[in-house]
């Protein structure tokens, strides 16, 4: 009884630590102190759980521990910054396979005490298989092994049939006594092909609005496998997790202009990312002498880094050119689109890491109204989230997605290696604008030759 307590109040004080994690995650300030804390929390839940009543395969948890735990620390050291997509959908895989697997075993060889129970172990088995499924095509997407989209024909009437029997079957087994192993089975079968008619289809632009959506309905699964297990650890972590994966892809598809259901029935697919035809003007070439000129010598200029920026690692040659500038007297700010790089927040952390303050940071809301005053947008290795075509092309898959007014800047200088189209794969008009200057290379060196020319404008 007395070890009950206390493996509850210890769940209580990992809860704590999760949502302070959580909520300091928020801010790029707190950030690291809110993952160690949140750490902390996985740590104190996975051992105090050795001690749950009826606990005896020690061993086997021991092996998987060690499994998980050294897969974990490997990838978290060798992947790259840019390749966290991919790491997440395939991390968020895994949650969902496990909650599946705590369901599948439940449903098989347990006597679950109610129908309410029932009905959650099998909702957790749904949601779990359909998340570890998808989030399994989304990793292969974004690796680069899976590099075509495919749509069955009738998509959406294939889906919604497939939808409707999963649930017929998932009920079926709720209100039958003892449920044979072939429906049990047959219900993750279907699962899966869920998952994967779900995923499929989806390319470009809107996966990553997909993973996190994974990743809400991994954290309801693992909430809802949690209450079957009747672990308050489980229940707590599968709900934040739930909650801010549902918050995240709110906000994701926001800043995209896309709602959820056009998302996964109506994605932007290899067919839709045809190439900016209404597109007029040419490109017109800038050197690093003709960039470090007009930025020397203007009175304001607003920087929109890019996942161009995270590949080139140019971040730090960039804050670097930010100091130069603002010792001669330019006024210098960062504009950062919520979608701008590979995941929420990229272009922060890398900032954070070049060690640019963050009061020198703007959001889109921020900072659009400022264009027009700035002399100079340069724009470093984004693409989509300065594309005009957003604005006014209705025939666009990405119209209505706010965008960072760069072509507004009464100049902008776009650096980029050549003719690269960005995530969505369109055509971007501001690279044709009148006002627009193209300077090819890639953003190390660019951003390296436009410094060294600054520094000899100095002398
Ligand atoms: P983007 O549209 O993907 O464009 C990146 C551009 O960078 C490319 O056009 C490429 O052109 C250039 N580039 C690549 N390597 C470079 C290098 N070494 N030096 C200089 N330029 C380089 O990027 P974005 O504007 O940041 O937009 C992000 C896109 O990713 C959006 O479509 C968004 O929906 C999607 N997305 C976002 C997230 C997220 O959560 N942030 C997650 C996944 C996907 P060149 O090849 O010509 O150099």
């Amino acid at each position: 009884m007395t070890l009950k307590i206390l493996i509850n109040a210890s769940y209580f004080v990992v809860a704590v630590l999760f949502i302070l994690g959580l909520k300091s995650m928020s801010s790029p300030v707190t950030a690291r102190r809110g993952i160690i804390w949140a750490g902390i929390g996985m740590v104190l839940a996975t051992l105090v759980t050795f001690g749950w009543p009826g606990m005896t395969n020690y061993v086997l948890i021991l092996i998987a521990l060690l499994i998980g735990g050294g897969a974990a620390w490997w990838s978290g050291r060798v992947v790259k910054l840019t390749d966290m997509p991919q790491m997440v959908a395939i991390y968020n895989g895994m949650g969902g396979g496990a909650a599946a697997a705590i369901a599948a075993i439940k449903l098989t060889c347990c006597e679950l005490h109610s129908t309410p129970v029932v009905a959650l172990a099998v909702l957790g088995a749904i949601m779990g298989t359909v998340s570890f499924a998808g989030s399994c095509i989304a990793f292969a997407k974004l690796q680069g092994i899976m590099n075509k989209t495919f749509r069955l024909p009738a998509h959406n009437a294939v889906n919604f049939v497939l939808n409707a029997i999963t649930f017929l079957v998932g009920i079926t087994i709720v209100f039958t006594a003892s449920p044979t192993p072939l429906l049990i089975g047959s219900l993750f079968v279907l699962a899966l092909a869920l998952g994967i008619i779900i995923t499929a289809p989806i390319g470009g632009a809107d996966m990553p609005v997909v993973i996190s959506l994974f990743n809400a309905t991994t954290g309801l699964a693992v909430g809802f496998e949690g209450y079957v297990l009747a672990n308050p650890a489980l229940i707590i972590a599968g709900i934040v997790v739930g909650a801010a994966g549902s918050l995240l892809t709110e906000l994701m598809a926001k800043a995209m202009n896309r709602s959820i259901i056009s998302i996964l029935f109506n994605p932007i697919t290899g067919a839709a990312q045809a190439g900016g035809d209404g597109i007029v003007g040419t490109m017109k070439e800038a050197t690093p002498l003709d960039a470090a000129a007009m930025m020397r010598y203007a009175r304001k200029v607003i920087i929109v880094p890019g996942y161009g920026m995270a590949v080139a690692q140019a971040q730090h040659k960039v804050w670097e050119m930010a100091k130069l500038l603002e010792e001669a007297g330019v006024e210098v700010k960062f504009a950062i689109h919520p979608v701008a790089g590979r995941m929420p927040g990229h272009m922060n952390v890398l900032l954070a890491e070049a060690g640019v303050p963050y009061d020198k940071i703007f959001d889109l809301e921020e900072i659009n109204a400022e264009f027009p005053q700035a002399d100079v947008a340069l724009v470093i290795g984004a693409n989509d989230v300065v594309n005009p075509i957003a604005r006014i092309d209705k025939s666009s898959p990405i119209y209505g997605m706010p965008i960072l007014d760069a072509d507004k800047a009464q100049n902008v200088i776009v650096i980029k290696r050549g003719k690269g189209a960005g995530y969505s794969g369109i055509e971007n008009a501001l690279f044709y604008a009148e006002n627009t200057r193209m300077l090819y290379g890639s953003a190390q060196q660019a951003v390296s030759a436009v410094i060294q020319h600054i520094k000899e404008m100095a002398v």
